[in-house]
């Protein structure tokens, strides 16, 4: 079975509640190597999805990512807001005009968020950005579907090795953002954006779970 726009619609609901839950950890992890804002900016993006979300009737996937991206553009603001913004309108057009989505879709789904991602912030994997954990997350995606995994089972994998690749930024020196002003004295902190990709990917896989 396919993922519907049931399921987009889902995760964005999801989405929302997990970072509202989770926006003073994010905040806390922005402090030490930022300007302690990433949960607020991330809550005030997702909050004013909800509305928009109830208006739009009907619609595919890629109409719901699209509603994301518009919504987390305007409201977001900071690094993070077009960072992420950009990461759903391409995740929406690479699945644009499909119903359902299947392994193959989701890998493009999530490839299209990280290179969007990429071709915003040009960040490398290693950088200690939100990209250390979406590159892992594509890559096991990708081996998932190539092993014939379920479209949960691909899900899950992606969620799993995003929250690793967040866990992993803690070592490492920042190369972008306001974190690299920091120098050596960003190691031992986890990127908050990081941290925030994997809660959405999770929510990705949690509500896929039933
Ligand atoms: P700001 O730094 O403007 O206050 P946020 O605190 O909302 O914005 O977001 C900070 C996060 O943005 C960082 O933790 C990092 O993951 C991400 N980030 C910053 N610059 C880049 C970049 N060039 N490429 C990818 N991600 C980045
Ligand atoms: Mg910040
Ligand atoms: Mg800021």
């Amino acid at each position: 079975m396919g993922l519907t726009s049931e399921w987009a619609r889902a995760w964005v609901i999801e989405s929302v509640r997990v970072i509202a839950e989770n926006r003073m950890e994010l905040t806390a992890l922005d402090r030490p190597i930022g300007d302690g804002d990433h949960g607020e900016n991330m809550n005030r993006g997702f909050t004013a999805v909800m509305p928009k979300l109830d208006d739009l009737s009907d619609g595919t996937p890629a109409d719901v990512f699209k509603l994301v991206a518009m919504t987390l553009i305007s409201t977001v603001g900071g690094a993070a807001g077009p960072l992420y913004g950009t990461a759903y309108l391409k995740a929406a057009g690479a699945v644009a005009g499909r119903d359902e989505l299947d392994g193959e879709a989701i890998v493009a789904l999530y490839t299209a968020a990280r290179d969007g991602i990429v071709l915003r912030g040009k960040a490398e994997v290693g950088e200690k950005t939100m990209i250390d954990a979406w590159t892992p997350a594509v890559d096991a995606a990708t081996e998932a579907h190539a092993a014939g995994k379920t479209e949960l089972a691909i899900l899950l994998a992606a969620a799993e090795a995003a929250e690793n690749g967040a866990v992993a930024t803690e070592p490492l020196i920042a190369r972008k953002g306001r974190a690299s002003y920091l120098g050596e004295r960003a190691i031992g902190h986890r990127d908050p954006g990081a941290q925030s990709s994997a809660l959405l990917l999770r929510a990705a896989a949690d509500v896929a779970d039933g």
